[in-house]
């Protein structure tokens, strides 16, 4: 159970719904731009990134999650489609954000027919404050964001022309001063063209005729953006690969990146390219130490549908973690569902962090369990509470955190009826999960939170 008729519980989550919050996860991109491509039809908006998934997962066609999502459709369209499938999938924990959206930010108690009418009329009326009323309102202190790369309707132009990184690098990407931009390394080290290494050349004008051409580059990409705002690295390579790297000889990635330079229209491949891949992933692990540069990986659950999950346990970083013992490490996601892989690293080796951004939304009640464990098994100074993990709408992200703060209140209950802990030390516990931790992992110097 997360509210629980406890007078702890209350009191906990009184507490707790004060305390500032370091969002440590989002691809949220600002109040400059989420808002002009923020959904106007209020499917579209109420179903915006992950429960759209459940209503895949509860059997919708493909042509069903099209229409669902298309911008061009109206309500009236999709409701029959979409009433039968939220009856489906209505009381997953995906579909509760989505109830507190509308609780929270339209004060509707039950979805229906003529509700989203009345959702319509405020999202056509508002103006574009609501975007950061709703970080502001939430406690939401500083947000690390994971946006430089191409949005999907931008993708088309990832391998020669994506302006994002560009744009950070010539200060035209700009970010409200709690924005915290991260580095997303996998395009860069999952190379398949030589276009993509002119790309690069290009952009940080170093000549590219070398792998160690193209590291020199890289480094300089990395250090520049760093010098724009940039605190961390971050690898979502999970979606594509096994998260096993390989430490293979550099002559092996060079003979593979030598195949690109000498005929621009050769072409890698997975698998015959991962000498490649990890040879350069651990090249950027090694630029982080340098630039002193936190690494946020990707572990556990893996968004939209049909993903190979065992590919993602965090069980594969061993090795990487072990190597780079002078790099901090933010594991991501709970690693869900391997709890107990993801316990071990965090209790067996000082340079990893747990996060558990996303997973309060993916298994409430996984999170829970996996906060009480971590308080006896792991000095809570190395997790990371919440992440809202959203696209465009800062909103969703605020309505997670509601769900977040119910996590943390049930566990940390537990805990003290069960003696484990004093209601002083739980609260201090909470306040440093949600803001001390990661504002001392990643170095954003804002005053310390005292409860
Ligand atoms: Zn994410």
């Amino acid at each position: 159970m997360l509210r629980k008729s406890s007078p702890v519980f209350n009191r906990l989550l009184d507490r707790i719904a004060q305390m500032p919050v370091v969002d440590c996860h989002e691809h949220l991109r600002g109040p400059d731009r989420d808002p002009e491509v923020a959904p106007t039809e209020p499917i579209s908006a109420l179903t915006v990134l992950y429960f759209i998934s459940d209503l895949w997962a509860a059997g919708a066609s493909n042509q069903e999650i099209m229409l669902l999502q298309s911008a061009e459709a109206s309500t009236d369209e999709k409701w029959p489609v979409f009433s039968r499938l939220w009856a489906r999938a209505e009381h997953t924990a995906y579909a509760r954000v989505t109830k507190l959206v509308l609780k929270e930010v339209y004060g509707v108690d039950k979805l229906t027919r003529e509700a989203l009418d009345r959702i319509a009329e405020q999202l056509a009326s508002r103006d574009r404050s609501y975007y950061m009323k709703a970080i502001q309102d939430a406690g939401i202190k500083a947000v690390i964001a994971d946006i430089i790369f191409p949005p999907p309707w931008e993708r088309h132009v990832r391998y020669f022309a994506s302006p994002t990184l560009k744009e950070l690098l010539e200060g035209q990407f700009p970010l409200p001063d709690i924005w915290h931009p991260v580095f997303n390394i996998p395009y860069y080290h999952e190379i398949r063209t030589r276009e993509f290494i002119d790309f690069v050349g290009a952009l940080a004008d170093v000549d590219t005729t070398s792998l160690g051409g193209y590291e020199a580059a890289m480094f300089e990409l990395i250090k520049r953006s760093k010098s724009q705002g940039v605190i961390a690295l971050k690898d979502q390579s999970a979606y594509r690969r096994v998260i096993a790297f390989d430490l293979p000889p550099r002559s092996d990635a060079e003979r593979m990146f030598n195949k690109l330079l000498i005929d621009p229209r050769n072409q890698l491949a997975w698998p015959e390219a991962k000498p490649l891949d990890d040879y350069l992933f651990h090249q950027f692990i090694r630029f982080a130490r340098e630039l002193s540069l936190p690494v946020q990986i990707h572990t556990g659950h893996l968004a939209v549908i049909r993903n190979r999950v065992s590919q993602a346990n965090a069980a594969h970083l061993a090795p990487v973690l072990e190597l780079h013992s002078e790099v901090q490490f933010d594991l991501f996601h709970g690693n869900w569902p391997y709890m107990g892989d993801f316990l071990f690293l965090g209790k067996n080796y000082p340079n990893v962090s747990l996060n558990l951004c996303w997973v309060n939304m993916i298994d409430p009640l996984y999170a829970q369990e996996l906060l009480k464990r971590a308080v006896m098994t792991i000095p809570h100074t190395k997790i990371h509470g919440f992440g809202g993990d959203y696209w465009q709408s800062s909103e969703h992200a605020a309505a997670h955190l509601i769900l977040a703060r119910e996590v943390i209140a049930s566990a940390l209950t537990d805990l003290v009826e069960s003696d484990w802990l004093e209601e002083e030390q739980a609260n201090r516990i909470a306040a440093d999960w949600l803001y001390n931790n990661p504002n001392r992992f990643y170095r954003l110097a804002l005053p310390s939170y005292e409860v």
